[in-house]
């Protein structure tokens, strides 16, 4: 509904400054603003609604999750030890009847 227009300002957020900051807007694909150009520091990119990009942090984080789900996933860690679970040697006995039982 909201028609854009090129050299609008619109808030964004900005890598350079690092915090949301006015932007003009640069060029427009698709009705939706495309490149933006901050007014603080004249820094072009693509616009991206107003949310910060993922941080050095976040992406760590994410490797971290991902080894992590690939250590709990059977198969999908060709490293990890096969049988070794970390729940039965804390409850040893309880973990060995209930696989039998199962
Ligand atoms: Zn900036």
């Amino acid at each position: 509904m909201s028609e854009f227009r090129l050299g609008d300002v619109i808030d964004d957020h900005c890598i350079k400054c690092r915090r949301i900051t006015n932007h003009s807007i640069v060029s427009i694909v698709t009705a939706k603003p495309a490149k933006v150009r901050c007014r603080t520091c004249y820094h072009d990119h693509d616009f991206r609604n107003g949310e910060a990009p993922p941080s050095k942090k976040d992406l760590k984080k994410a490797e971290l999750f991902k080894e992590v789900l690939a250590a709990a996933v059977p198969g999908a860690a060709t490293e990890a030890v096969p049988e070794a679970e970390p729940e039965a040697s804390e409850k040893p006995k309880k973990a060995k009847a209930r696989g039998k039982k199962a």
